[in-house]
């Protein structure tokens, strides 16, 4: 399988993510990069026209960044690739460069709105939309596992928003270490701290935020909540918010209540949990 990898307005973070990746080696004897900035020793422009005079096949065109609305190169090689995936939440949503300015976007989307680049009915020569790996950045596992994928001739599910079932179909509070903090409202005693959950005063999104950083580890062993950091929502396409590291509160109750819980649920049972939480939690660090 042939990939072309491009940069426009990135920090080259997505690539720092592949290139950590355990099994990349092994990635490698499977597909062949055409081009990819950090890889290759080409010319960029040269591979670029190769492929849209059609004197070399395109597989999987993969975008890192956000795009001008005007940038007719990417959006050609959409339209000659077999599949088109956007990889981290610039490429997906337009995210930090899109948000003092209107002419910047993601691929698929501009924050919520469909449309983006390349408009909402976009679909590539094998019948998919752009498959969205949000995240700042994407996790590695998650860019070589659709890679490898694609490359074994399996289409990914995806969501509502064109991102893989497998990879963003549980929330990031799945599987993290302080779930029982969580439900006895135990709060930690500062960033960093090895227990308690950081919903509460330190801002986590895990419970509004749809990834696998808890179930598929980053570098095999650990993510943001396990460091005792609060996860930042960045798979979502309101990432990035002001105050990532404060609990926003009305009335004495979070701003934004776990995914399905109800207020007045949250209230029954937040009470109740603080006043009955088991002593052997409420240990220091
Ligand atoms: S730290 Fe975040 S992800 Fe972990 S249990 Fe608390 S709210 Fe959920």
């Amino acid at each position: 399988m042939n990939v072309l990898w491009l940069q426009r307005l990135s920090c080259c973070g997505n690539t720092h993510s592949l290139l950590n990746c355990d099994t990349f080696n092994s990635l490698l004897k499977e597909v062949n990069f055409l081009f990819h900035p950090s890889l290759s020793i080409e010319n960029e422009e040269e591979i670029i026209n190769k492929v849209l005079e059609g004197s070399l096949k395109l597989d999987l065109f993969i975008l890192e960044g956000a795009v001008r609305i005007n940038d007719e190169k990417v959006k050609e090689l959409c339209y000659t690739a077999n599949y088109v995936m956007a990889v981290g939440s610039c490429a997906v949503y337009g995210n930090i460069p899109a948000l003092k300015d209107n002419y910047v976007c993601g691929l698929q989307y501009r924050f919520k709105e469909k449309g983006g680049l390349l408009g909402e009915d976009f679909v590539s020569k094998g019948g998919l939309p752009v498959i969205n790996l949000s995240g700042c950045p994407a996790h590695p596992e998650w860019i070589v596992g659709v890679i490898r994928s694609l490359a074994r001739g399996i289409k990914p599910a995806l969501d509502s928003w064109g991102r893989p079932k497998e990879f963003y179909s549980s929330l990031t509070h799945w599987g993290c270490t302080r779930n029982e903090y969580f439900e006895w409202k135990i709060e930690p005693e500062s960033l960093g701290s090895k227990k308690g959950c950081l919903f509460y005063n330190y801002g986590c999104r895990g419970p509004m935020t749809y990834s696998s950083c808890n179930t598929i580890l980053w570098n095999g062993v650990n993510s943001k909540t396990r460091a005792g950091t609060p996860c930042f929502g960045c798979t979502e396409f309101d990432f990035p918010r002001v105050g990532l590291f404060e609990t926003k509160q009305f009335a004495g109750l979070p701003a934004e209540l776990p995914i399905g819980v109800s207020k007045r649920g949250y209230i029954m049972l937040s009470g109740i949990a603080k006043m009955f939480a088991p002593e052997r939690l409420k240990v220091e660090d």
